[in-house]
């Protein structure tokens, strides 16, 4: 997307055989190396480390390396105006936050402090970060409206708040590091995710991950087309439908009030360590967490991703 400096590239899932030859499912990682020939001047971020940036005559020419497994819709190569702040986050994490400086004045939220507290924060419940370094792309690009989980530095289209963050740093590990096999396994990253602020809410003391469960669960009647959804199983006009998120967050709160505390913050660092730089499906995933609680879970997980309706509590 052409902004006023410049462009801003967010990929999913399908754009980024939009701009490099590519076999565009994320079933099909690779590590990567991006040259950036940019007009003299502006900054070009991309995924991983930078490795180099040099000018000659007018153009400036910017080298990333992401030498990680990464999906193709992860790929970014944005380009524009940017304030670079670097440095490390408290827990020793490299990280890289490009903010447009038209952004300047908007908004009241440090993306830099935020990242880095938040980088830290889901290494210790998630299991250690996945890649070589943090960080935030914010853009000036409001109409594009949403945010994305680019590999190792989200890219925002402006000044998100918090609990924006909060959910595609987590997506880091649950979408980006673990990947879904198939478009269809979408609630592997959005359930996650969506769930990651729950439990920052829980964290900060504002509300417990069950309440936002039960506002979530309250606020739609059994006749919204909400619970109409497969969760497990959406379509291609649905798979980015609210229910996903909503609802496969629903799910691991269920999922943690049936097998416990323990054994529910023992799955999620296993999940992200059996399948880091991969692929695995939501089989998967009902496999890990009936061996990890010692439980079988079927039935747990067929009412809430594969049966529509509004399960009763
Ligand atoms: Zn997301």
């Amino acid at each position: 997307m052409r902004t006023g400096d410049g462009v801003f590239v967010v990929c999913e899932p399908n754009a980024a055989s939009t701009w490099f030859p590519s076999s565009d499912h994320p079933a099909d990682k690779a590590a990567y190396d991006i040259r950036i020939k940019a007009p003299r001047g502006l900054t070009a971020v991309s995924n991983g480390r930078l490795v180099s940036t040099y000018d000659k005559g007018g153009s400036t020419y910017t080298h990333w390396r992401e030498s990680k497994p990464m999906a193709t819709y992860l790929a970014t190569a944005t380009i524009g105006k940017f304030d670079v702040r670097t440095g490390r986050t408290p827990g020793g994490i490299p990280i890289y936050v490009a903010v447009d400086p038209a952004l300047k004045n908007a908004g009241s939220v440090d993306v830099y402090g935020v990242t880095a507290a938040v980088t830290d924060h889901w290494s210790r419940v998630f299991g250690p970060y996945p890649f070589e370094e943090t960080g935030a792309i914010v853009d000036d690009m409001p109409q594009a409206g949403f945010s994305l989980e680019v590999q190792s530095k989200p890219a925002y289209s402006a000044v998100r708040d918090e609990s924006t963050i909060v959910h595609e740093l987590a997506h880091q590990w649950f979408g980006d590091s673990v990947s879904v096999a198939q478009w269809k396994d979408i609630w592997l990253n959005e359930g996650f995710a969506t769930y990651a602020q729950w439990l920052w809410a829980e964290h900060r003391g504002t509300r417990s991950a069950h309440d936002s469960f039960l506002a979530g669960y309250r606020a739609r009647p059994a006749d919204s087309p909400f619970w109409q959804i497969k969760v497990g199983d959406p379509q291609r006009d649905t798979m980015f439908a609210s229910a996903v998120y909503q609802r496969g967050a629903m799910t691991l709160q269920m999922l943690r009030e049936r097998i416990g505390d323990p054994a529910f913050f023992t799955l999620l660092p296993a999940w992200t360590k059996r399948y880091r730089y991969g692929n695995a499906d939501t089989a998967d995933f009902i496999r890990l967490a009936e061996r990890v609680s010692g439980r079988q879970l079927d039935d747990l997980f067929d009412t809430w991703l594969f049966t529509p309706g509004k399960p009763a509590l």
